[in-house]
C-alpha cells in the first residue's frame, strides 16, 4: 500500500505559520502550527508527519476536526474536494529525542536542530516527503537573555517579562528539512555582499578575538559563487552560527547554516583546521539543495556534487588553481581506492557512500566542464536552476539542459561517468595531467630509479611535492629543509620522530609555528628524543598551550609524567586534566582528555562520572567511545 506516498499529487501545502515555545526544562516544544494548502485533486484523507507527539486541539478552516494519529502521522479522514486556500491548524507538543538537540555547553544551554537525515517532524508537525515545499515563517518564545535564530529574516521581537518572542520570515518555499531552529548566547557581525545580501556571522561573545580567522574569505566566496553560478543569492538573508557538540561538520538549512564550533579558530588553528571549505560548500547548497532539491536519495549527487564542486571554485578563487587540482588528485585517489576494496557504486545509487556522493560528483562535473567548455556549461547550470527554482530535480533534469546547448547526446558521457560502478580513473588521469602542478608532483617520486630527490627538495618545486619527497625518504631532511613553509615544516615535525642529533637546533625551531598540530607534534618528539631538557621543552610551550586545548591536555600529559617539574602544582594540572573530560568541552576534547587519562592508569571518580554520562550523549562517536572505553575500564578493574 503506498496509496499515501504522493500525497504531492493531490495537495500542495503553501504556507507555514509556525507558533512555538521551547522549553530547557521538560526538553519538550509546544505551540501551534497552521497550514495553508490547496487540494489539487479530489483525496479521502489528508496527513501530516509529526512523530510521538499529544495534541491539544485539530482543526480544519477554523472548526474542530476529527484525527487519528499512529505516533508516525496525523491524518485528517475526511473527503476533500478540489479547493484552495484551505487552513489545517495543529496545537502539539513534542519532547524530541532527535533532530531538536537540548545541550549544555558549561552553564549555558544551547538547543539546535537537525532536518537531514533526522526529520524535522520529530520537533514540529511536517513533511518527511522533501517535494513538499513550504514557505516557513517561524516565531519561537524563549528566555530573554538568549538569542533565537531560525530561516529567514528577523521581523520584530516582542519582548515580554522574562522571554521574548523572535518573529523570522521567509517568503519563498523549501523542504521541511530544511526549518532550522537556534537558541544560544551569541553576538553577531553583519557584511553585506556585493548584490546586498546581508551575511550574518554568530559567535559566542568569549570568541570575539576568533571572528575573522573563523570567517576568513565569507564575503569573497559569496561573492565569487553569486557570479559564478549566474542565479542570484535566493533569499534574503545569509547567516552562519557554530553550535556546541554539532553531529556533522555543517548543515545548510535554507538562509541559515549551522555548523560545528570545533571550527573556530584563531591565527594559527586556522592553518590546522579551518572553515573555508565548509563554508564554501554549505553556502553552494543554498543553490543546489536548498533552492533545486533532489527528488529521492538516487539524485543525491545533485546537492553534495555541485555543493563540494562549487566549494572549489569557490577556494579556487582564495587559494589558485594549484589548490584545486590538488584536490581533485586527492578525491580521485580515494575514489580509487574505493574500487579497489570493491567498495564503488554507481552514482545513482542511493546507497553510495558520502565519497561517491560528494567527490565523484564533483569528478563528474569538473568533466563535464572540461567536456562542454565554460560558456555551455555556466548556461546549463543557470537554465537549469531558473526552470527548476523552488522546485525538485532528477539528474535528466540537468544533463538535459547541457544537451540542449551542446546539441548532441552525452549518454555516453553519463555512462562513463555517472550510471557505471566504477570511477574513470584513467580519464580522471588524464584530465589531472593537463595541471602543470600534477605533472611535477607526478614527476618527483623517489622511489623510480635516477630520481632527484634529494635536488627537487632544496629546489622550487610545489610544497605538495616536497612533503611527498619528505614522506618518501626523510633521510633527506637537512637543516635547509626548515626553510620552508609552515605546511611543509608540518609534515616535517611527523616525519621524525627520531631527531638525529644534528638538525637538534632546527627541529626546536618549530616549536614557534603558527600551528598547534605542529607544536603538539614537536614538543612531543623533542620530549621523548631529549629527556634531559624536557623541562626547557615544557616552560617554552606553556604560555601557547593555554591557546588551544589539545595542546594544552598534551601539554598537562607530559608535565604529570615529567618528575622534576613543577613539583607542587601537579594537582592542580592533574585537575585541569581531569576537567577537559566535562561537558564543558567539545566531544573531540574530551576523548582526547578520556584517552590520557586511561593509558594513565589516572581516570578517578570525576573522569569515570563525565565517561559514564558520556554514554548518553547525543553525537554517536562521543557514546560509543565512551561505551567501550567504560566496557575496558570495568574488565580491567576485575
Ligand atoms: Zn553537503
Amino acid at each position: 500500500m503506498c496509496t499515501f506516498a504522493q500525497q504531492t499529487q493531490y495537495v500542495d501545502f503553501k504556507k507555514a505559520d509556525v507558533n512555538v515555545s521551547v522549553d530547557i526544562e521538560k526538553k519538550s516544544v509546544s505551540g501551534l502550527v497552521t497550514y495553508y494548502f490547496d487540494v489539487l485533486n479530489a483525496v479521502d484523507s489528508v496527513f501530516v508527519d509529526a512523530k510521538n507527539m499529544s495534541f491539544s486541539d485539530v482543526s480544519l478552516d477554523g472548526n474542530e476536526v476529527e484525527y487519528s494519529y499512529d505516533s508516525e502521522k496525523l491524518w485528517i479522514k475526511k473527503k476533500f474536494q478540489p479547493s484552495k486556500n484551505k487552513e489545517l491548524s495543529i496545537s502539539f507538543e513534542s519532547s524530541p529525542t532527535k533532530a531538536l538537540y537540548f545541550v549544555e555547553k558549561g552553564e549555558e544551554s544551547q538547543v539546535w536542530t537537525q532536518g537531514q537525515g533526522k526529520y524535522t517532524s520529530n520537533w514540529l508537525p511536517s513533511f518527511d516527503d522533501m517535494n513538499e515545499k513550504i514557505e516557513f515563517d517561524l516565531s519561537i518564545a524563549y528566555d530573554k537573555d538568549y538569542e533565537v535564530v531560525a530561516n529567514g529574516k528577523l521581523v520584530n521581537i516582542e519582548e515580554h517579562e522574562t522571554t521574548k518572542t523572535w518573529h523570522y520570515n521567509m517568503d519563498m518555499p523549501m523542504s521541511s528539512y530544511l526549518v532550522v531552529l537556534v537558541v544560544g548566547k551569541f553576538n553577531k557581525q553583519t557584511l553585506s555582499s556585493e548584490s546586498g545580501i546581508p551575511i550574518e556571522l554568530y559567535y559566542c561573545p568569549e570568541d570575539s578575538l576568533k571572528v575573522e580567522p573563523t570567517y576568513r574569505y565569507t564575503k569573497q566566496m559569496f561573492d565569487f559563487l553569486e557570479k559564478e553560478i549566474g542565479y542570484k543569492y535566493p533569499w534574503q538573508v545569509y547567516k552562519q552560527v557554530p553550535v556546541h557538540d554539532f553531529l556533522y561538520a555543517g548543515m545548510e538549512n535554507t538562509s541559515c547554516t549551522i555548523f560545528s564550533d570545533a571550527f573556530v579558530v584563531d591565527e594559527a588553528g586556522f592553518n590546522d583546521r579551518n572553515y573555508v571549505n565548509v563554508n564554501a560548500h554549505e553556502l553552494a547548497h543554498q543553490w543546489f539543495g536548498d533552492l533545486v532539491t533532489a527528488k529521492s536519495g538516487e539524485h543525491h549527487w545533485l546537492q553534495e556534487g555541485f555543493a563540494t564542486y562549487y566549494a572549489l571554485l569557490a577556494e579556487q578563487d582564495v587559494f589558485g588553481e594549484n589548490y584545486y587540482f590538488w584536490r581533485l588528485y586527492e578525491y580521485a585517489q580515494e575514489l580509487q581506492m574505493q574500487d579497489k576494496m570493491g567498495q564503488g557504486t554507481s552514482l545513482l545509487n542511493p546507497q553510495s557512500s558520502s565519497l561517491t556522493f560528494y567527490k565523484r560528483g564533483c569528478w563528474v562535473l569538473h568533466a563535464l566542464r572540461e567536456k562542454v567548455g565554460d560558456v555551455i556549461f555556466k548556461q546549463a547550470v543557470k537554465s537549469y536552476l531558473e526552470k527548476h527554482a523552488f522546485g525538485n530535480v532528477e539528474t535528466a533534469d540537468f544533463i538535459s539542459e547541457v544537451e540542449v546547448l551542446c546539441g548532441k547526446s552525452l549518454s555516453e558521457f553519463v555512462n562513463l561517468w555517472i550510471k557505471n560502478k566504477a570511477f574513470p580513473f584513467e580519464e580522471a588521469q588524464r584530465l589531472l595531467l593537463k595541471s602543470p602542478f600534477i605533472q611535477e608532483y607526478e614527476m618527483v617520486d623517489c622511489e623510480a630509479a635516477n630520481s632527484k630527490c634529494s635536488y627537487y627538495l632544496d629546489s622550487y618545486v610545489s610544497d605538495e611535492a616536497k612533503i611527498k619527497i619528505i614522506q618518501q625518504k626523510p633521510e633527506l631532511i637537512n637543516s635547509k629543509t626548515f626553510n620552508n613553509s609552515v605546511k611543509v615544516r608540518k609534515a616535517i615535525a611527523q616525519v621524525l620522530a627520531t631527531i638525529p642529533k644534528h638538525l637538534k637546533t632546527d627541529y626546536e625551531s618549530l616549536l614557534q609555528d603558527a600551528s598547534y598540530v605542529t607544536i603538539e607534534t614537536a614538543l612531543y618528539n623533542l620530549w621523548s628524543n631529549f629527556p634531559e631538557e624536557r623541562q626547557v621543552y615544557l616552560n617554552q610551550t606553556e604560555a601557547m598551550s593555554l591557546k588551544n586545548e589539545a595542546t594544552r591536555i598534551l601539554w598537562l600529559v607530559l608535565v604529570l609524567s615529567t618528575p622534576d617539574f613543577n613539583q607542587d602544582e601537579k594537582p592542580e594540572y592533574y585537575e585541569e586534566l581531569v576537567n577537559f573530560t566535562s561537558k564543558d568541552f567539545n566531544y573531540e576534547v574530551r576523548m582526547s582528555a578520556f584517552e590520557y587519562l586511561l593509558m594513565l592508569n589516572a581516570c578517578n571518580e570525576v573522569c569515570e562520572l563525565n565517561l559514564e554520562a558520556a554514554k548518553n550523549h547525543h553525537n554517536w562517536r562521543m557514546s560509543k567511545f565512551a561505551k567501550e572505553q567504560m566496557e575496558l575500564l570495568k574488565t580491567n578493574k576485575n
